[in-house]
């Protein structure tokens, strides 16, 4: 599997895992005077334009830090952040081999700007990184 396809398939199933989960956003209950503070609310899928819960870490070491956490990342921002990073990996797959052995970036052929940078690109490599893929030298 190339990195290319490590970084789609580690994005994919990011997505996959978001969509799965009830939709957003979440908010805490701190945000309204009925809600319990430490429990994280999301949209209704069986009660259209309500909230219910989406979990409850009342009772976690963590408690309101973990759910100010967990409502920040909700699923209707993770969807978003993997369609933004598919986007990312799209504008920049390899797109040429240089004799034999190394891949250009397809950005490069896109901004015109002179230069050329070799797969996988500072941008590859950060996005690789927040999936915790580790990019092997020579692999395209
Ligand atoms: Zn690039």
């Amino acid at each position: 599997m190339t990195l290319h396809e490590q970084i789609e398939a580690a994005i994919k199933d990011r997505l996959a895992v978001a969509q799965a989960a009830q939709p957003g956003p979440w908010m805490t209950g701190e945000t309204a005077p009925h809600l319990v503070d430490a429990v994280v609310y999301g949209q209704s899928t069986s009660w259209p334009g309500h909230i219910t819960q989406a979990c409850n870490v009342e009772y976690a070491d963590g408690g309101m830090a973990n759910a100010r956490a967990i409502a920040a990342n909700g699923p209707d921002r993770i969807i978003r952040d993997c369609q933004r990073d598919l986007k990312v990996l799209a504008r920049h797959g390899p797109a040429r081999r240089l004799g034999g052995v190394h891949e250009i970036c397809a950005h490069d052929w896109a901004d015109s700007d002179g230069w050329l940078s070799m797969w996988p690109c500072a941008e590859i490599a950060d996005l690789a990184e927040s999936y915790g893929i580790t990019p092997t030298e020579g692999t395209p």
